[in-house]
């Protein structure tokens, strides 16, 4: 096994590739006030302790200046690698995870990729846009970008989308057959993208597609600890502030996020 580098907080403050309702923009700020609370102690299940000055570093937000997002969130996400540090994205829309991939790809060739989501975000366009929210798993698969992809927490899929999934090859495990512990398993380097939306909306309502029959938090955890693999990279993904009642879903995804880096943290 490689030695690891530490992980790394990215904010990418990008919803413009959303279908339905911008505001997923504004969560970077919103998960890491949660993530920092004193309501809170900075212990992670695993028993890693993220208070431990230097376990884990803040990149801040993501700045796109003049350039193309796209290009500027693979960049930013490349450099933090080539820094050798593990780069934990926190969203923005899951079109976001297309670049980070992209990033991802060119130090790890053989990735795989365990995507938790409520939706398969397989669609070969989306109201005539390739680049939408629908869509990354579709760019991600046909350019290769993925050794192998594992769709978990899945209750949306239609024809279309399974079409999709045959050709590309998608391991996907709906909702309704959970849990899914023995799939998520791998040799060599893992990429985790989380969409909040995976999760039941009774826990999780600030989402901008609010899908019931989700996953609870505790379900979430448990899938998350039983990944095996060298987890290189994450992402947490779709928090919408503006759909969120009382702050609830920011101390969600920031619960998430802890345990993520306690998870990669604890090996
Ligand atoms: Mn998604
Ligand atoms: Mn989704």
């Amino acid at each position: 096994m490689t030695e690891l580098g530490a992980p790394a907080l990215l904010g990418i403050p990008f919803d413009a590739q959303s279908s339905y309702l911008r505001g997923a923009g504004e969560a970077p700020g919103k998960i890491r006030e949660a993530l920092r609370c004193d309501a809170s102690n900075s212990c992670s299940e695993s028993g890693v302790d993220l208070g431990v000055a230097g376990v884990y570093r803040d990149a801040g937000n993501l700045e796109f200046a003049e350039m193309d997002a796209f290009a500027a969130i693979e960049a930013g996400v490349g450099a933090l690698i080539d820094q050798g540090k593990r780069p934990v994205s926190l969203g923005g829309d899951h079109s976001i995870t297309y670049p980070i991939v992209k990033a991802f790809t060119r130090r790890y060739p053989e990735l795989t990729i365990f995507h938790f989501d409520a939706h398969p975000d397989l669609y070969e366009e989306f109201e005539g846009n390739r680049l939408s929210h629908a869509c990354p798993f579709a760019r991600i698969m046909e350019s290769g970008l993925a050794k192998r992809l594992v769709q978990v927490g899945i209750r949306t899929m239609n024809r279309h989308q399974r079409e999709q999934a045959q050709r590309f090859g998608v391991d996907v495990v709906e909702m309704r057959r959970l849990p899914a512990y023995e799939r998520l398993k791998a040799a060599g380097a893992v990429y985790i993208t989380f969409d909040m939306d995976v999760l039941d909306p009774a826990f999780a309502p600030g989402v901008s597609h609010r899908e019931p029959g989700g996953m609870s938090v505790r379900e979430a955890i448990t899938h998350l600890y039983a990944i095996e693999g060298e987890i290189v990279g994450a992402d947490v993904v779709e928090y919408n502030p503006v759909q969120d009642l009382a702050g609830m879903t920011a101390t969600v995804a920031a619960k998430i996020v802890k345990e993520i880096l306690g998870k990669m943290l604890a090996g």
